[in-house]
């Protein structure tokens, strides 16, 4: 049986492709009763998606997902149940979102080192005034004929050594724990086998997460396979950590898996909800 919740999901306010209420309108179609929205370094969609929420007869939950860093690698931190109006935060997210332009001024630089010009206005039209992200560099190099589709050009262009690609330094992991934490919120690792971080690295990132005040990881999401699954609940049990449900959803043709689609946690995983009230209905 698919989950009745969703922790992890984008919106225009990022690099997702519907609006915070249409997004709220099509987990409600797709039989979502518990919502996050955890848009890219952003939380300017979660009041319209509050209201939305209450409309459709689903408990919202506040999200956001930061990008950081660890041991030179980005990491993405999704924070739950964080306080939108805290000034910490806020200050934080606005300093990252300052950086992301400034990268994408590099990107642009990069790419037009090898005659791809016109890439940071082409991407900030695309973005159509939320903040900049590698997704928004990727449709438009599609749409002006340098690759086929998003996949290819994540490829060719976007990633470690290739034109577009830059070395960004986010904020540390120290940081964006302590930034969720003292909002109010749980801390939790997206997509841990994204990473590509080999068995040390990885278990040296649980023991320091869990150290930081980590709550959880993602154990069911777009971008772990089945058997995924179950190693990562194994990891969360050895380490006391939570386990997290998200679809990763971007919009229609653009997402890991559908929503209202996902798998439920395995057997033995503490759900990162066990003590929400918004998610009592259930456990
Ligand atoms: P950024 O945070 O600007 O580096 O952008 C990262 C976003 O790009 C991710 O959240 C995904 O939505 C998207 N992305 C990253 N890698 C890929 C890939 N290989 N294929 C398609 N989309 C990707
Ligand atoms: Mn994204
Ligand atoms: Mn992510
Ligand atoms: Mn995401």
């Amino acid at each position: 049986m698919a989950a009745q919740i969703d922790l992890h999901c984008h919106s225009t306010i990022s690099d997702g492709a519907l609006s915070p209420q249409d997004l709220v309108a099509h987990a409600a179609k797709s039989g979502v009763k518990v919502l996050a929205l955890t848009d890219h370094d952003d939380m300017g969609g979660l009041q319209a998606a509050r209201k939305a929420s209450s409309e459709h007869d689903i408990s919202f939950i506040n999200g956001v997902e930061i990008s950081a860093t660890w041991k030179r690698r980005t990491l993405h931190i999704v924070g739950l149940k964080i306080d939108s109006e805290n000034s910490a935060l806020k200050t934080a997210l606005d300093k990252v979102r300052i950086g992301r332009d400034e990268r994408a001024q590099e990107m642009a630089a990069g790419l037009a080192k090898i005659g791809i010009h016109g890439a940071y206005e082409g991407a900030v039209a695309i973005a159509n005034q939320s903040i900049l992200t590698r997704s928004h560099f990727a449709q438009f190099l599609v749409q002006s004929g340098h690759a086929k589709d998003v996949r290819t050009v994540f490829k060719k262009f976007l990633v470690k050594g290739k034109p577009g690609f830059v070395d960004h330094q986010w904020m540390t992991l120290e940081e964006a724990v302590s930034l969720i934490n003292a909002s109010g919120g749980s801390a939790v690792i997206a997509h841990p086998g994204r990473y590509d971080l080999g068995t040390i690295n990885m278990l040296l990132l649980m023991h320091e997460f869990r150290s930081l005040g980590g709550a959880a990881i993602e154990v069911v999401t777009g971008s772990h396979t089945p058997p995924q699954f179950q190693q990562f609940a194994k990891i969360a049990h050895k380490f006391s950590l939570k386990c997290s449900i998200g679809s990763d959803y971007h919009g229609p043709g653009l997402s890991y898996m559908a929503m209202g689609s996902v798998p439920e946690l395995p057997a033995g995983c503490v759900p990162v909800w066990d003590d929400w009230e918004e998610a009592r209905h259930l456990t």
